[in-house]
């Protein structure tokens, strides 16, 4: 007798034989339990998930002596027949190598006749999707009009290629793909029928690599054995699937932890060099990095990675060495890899790139890689920060934080503002005036003296301007503040300027003039009171704020009196005569 592979060796032979699957196989039985057969079943799943084993199993639970029942006897010459593949009602068609239309014309011809031993005629039509159009057509009207006793079952690896007529006629089965655990079940038990001793270490390496399909598990388990007899290891397992082992892959990850990209480079040379697959060796790593990042995402009791407790505690010490945004950034690479070693020509070239990307990350210039090392660098200076931070500077730190995150609001706002985004919220500027209030009332303001020139406050204006533009609410607000200028920042306080005639403009503007401060404070970064002048009523405002200035803090009054002086300087007619030729301005006021 010539050599039987194990796969089909141990097909299974009953419904218990199967390997998980547990929904398709209770409905099954049930439908044979209660004889409700339908015409046409269509099986759909990944390869080696179990399909056709499936459909013989039916095959022959409709057609043993003592059937149809759930546990056909695999005794009796019917289910004899059909195992050894020898039945005449059991007919299975291949549609890849027979997708002709001829094929179907004979099926019809045939499926007139009944069945001449059991009691059906099961027509088994593996992937059913490569039919071609007038051959699935042909099916179909067959299946309309179905003969007694006749059962089809479609198996398909690509249901959506499947014509919806079609499926509409059957009833549909979905397989999954299996467990490592149904898998390693089920090798375990070959292995001890066949009287091979194995590991547990390679059952689950063959278990992983299957990626959950029966068959594949076992033909690499047949491949192990006929290269190393009757006893697996899982070295036995890494060579004849040209894999790195453990170690290897574990030192990959000190490598890249350590940053040690010539490690990882001589390493590299070194597999390329003992003929290792390397588009394997990017799929191992992906697995690796993949449990790395489940433990650290999903602690060490998670159902998503089934590995002995053992290796799971080495690989959770190894995910103590990388943040999840490494972990992340390490897949994304490893990922893109993949996917280009296909058409690769220079596949060690590609290799050697990857490991220097991975393992000294400031080589790489993708967005991802840099937004994780901005978030690094506020991790140190945050921990920094409190390490150092001495109590009487915690007020100090306060405010540099506060002062950064309006760095980066007033950043925000005027990209905001001038790029041409209408869909500013409504309520953005009630929302953040309540937050505001709240903090004033939290936090009494230091009197700060003026942190910017007013051309500096020109150019924020406009900004501002645009910003109430955008808003329904703050639109009205901006039409009043047309007439008007900034005109002097004294303090916080900056006046407006409006012209004699705009009473009605000034009055307005004054009812809503807590938005116009609200807008600044977001443009700016800074609160500024605003108060509104007419033309001619500078003289008025400069006694006002004299008088205002003894209620101040002395720096910040210091800071009014220079600048009241400066306006009195700026004024004195020879001092003005005198800018005028010289075209300067003036920069300092020293009192004699
Ligand atoms: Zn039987």
């Amino acid at each position: 007798m010539g050599y039987l592979s194990l796969y089909r060796k141990w097909r299974p032979k009953t419904f218990d034989d199967l390997a998980g699957q547990k929904t398709v196989v209770k409905t099954l039985k049930n439908a044979l339990i209660n004889n409700r057969i339908a015409h046409a079943y269509l099986f759909c799943g990944p390869r080696g998930t179990g399909k056709t084993s499936t459909a013989k199993i039916f095959a022959k639970a409709l057609n043993c002596e003592h059937g149809p029942t759930p546990d056909p006897c695999n005794k009796c010459f019917s289910c004899q027949q059909i195992n050894s593949g020898r039945s005449v009602d059991v007919i299975e068609i291949d549609a890849a190598s027979n997708r002709r239309i001829d094929e179907i014309r004979d099926l019809r011809e045939k499926v007139k006749f009944s069945p001449s031993e059991g009691d059906y005629k099961v027509y088994i039509i593996d992937e059913v999707h490569m039919l071609t159009k007038e051959a699935f057509n042909a099916l179909l009207k067959t299946l309309e009009e179905p003969p007694e006793n006749v059962v089809f079952i479609l198996a398909t690896t690509e249901p959506h290629k499947v014509l919806s007529t079609i499926q509409s006629r059957c009833q549909r089965f979905d397989f999954s793909l299996l467990s490592i655990k149904d898998l390693k079940e089920r090798l375990k038990y070959i292995c001890e029928q066949e009287g091979i001793s194995i590991t547990d270490s390679a059952l689950n390496l063959i278990a992983r690599t299957a990626e959950g399909g029966m068959r594949d598990a076992i033909s690499i388990l047949d491949q192990a054995i006929a290269f190393s007899g009757d006893k697996v290891t899982i070295d036995d397992v890494n060579t004849i699937l040209g894999k790195v082992d453990q170690q290897i892959l574990a030192e990959i990850v000190n490598i890249i932890s350590n940053h040690d990209t010539k490690a990882g480079l001589k390493l590299i040379n070194e597999i390329v060099d003992q003929g290792k697959d390397m588009n394997q060796f990017v799929k191992d790593m992906i697995f690796y990095f993949r449990d790395l990042m489940l433990i650290k995402e999903c602690g060490l009791q998670n159902n998503l990675i089934d590995l002995p407790d053992e290796l799971k505690e080495e690989l959770a010490d190894q995910a103590s060495k990388f943040s999840i945004r490494d972990l992340l950034r390490i897949l994304e690479i490893l990922t893109e890899t993949d996917q280009k070693l296909k058409f690769a020509s220079q596949p060690r070239l590609l290799l050697e790139m990857t490991m220097i990307k991975l393992a000294s990350p400031e080589t790489d210039t993708s967005m991802a890689n840099i937004i994780n090392r901005l978030a690094r660098l506020e991790e140190i200076v945050e921990k920094r920060k409190s390490v150092f931070q001495k109590p009487e500077e915690v007020l100090t730190g306060k405010e540099r934080k506060e002062e950064d995150k309006a760095v980066v609001e007033r950043n925000r706002i005027e990209k905001e503002t001038e790029s041409q985004q209408k869909d500013v919220k409504e309520n953005q500027l009630d929302y953040e005036a309540q937050i505001e209030s709240k903090k004033r009332t939290e936090n009494t303001e230091v009197n700060e003296g003026p942190t910017i020139s007013m051309g500096e406050m020109e150019k924020y204006w406009e900004v501002t301007m645009n910003l109430l533009n955008k808003n329904a609410k703050t639109r009205k607000l901006r039409a009043f503040l047309l007439v008007c200028r900034p005109y002097k920042i004294i303090g916080n306080t900056l006046y407006i300027i409006f012209p004699r005639e705009s009473t009605f403009h000034k009055t307005n503007a004054e009812k809503e003039i807590d938005l116009l401060e609200r807008a600044l404070k977001k443009v700016i970064g800074q609160s500024f009171k605003v108060v509104c002048i007419f033309e001619g009523e500078e003289a008025i405002t400069k006694q006002k704020i004299k008088s205002d200035a003894q209620e101040m803090t002395p720096a910040s009054r210091a800071n009014q009196s220079i600048q009241l002086i400066k306006d009195e300087v700026e004024q004195d007619p020879i001092v003005q005569k005198a800018l005028k030729i010289f075209g300067g301005k003036i920069i300092k006021v020293e009192n004699e």
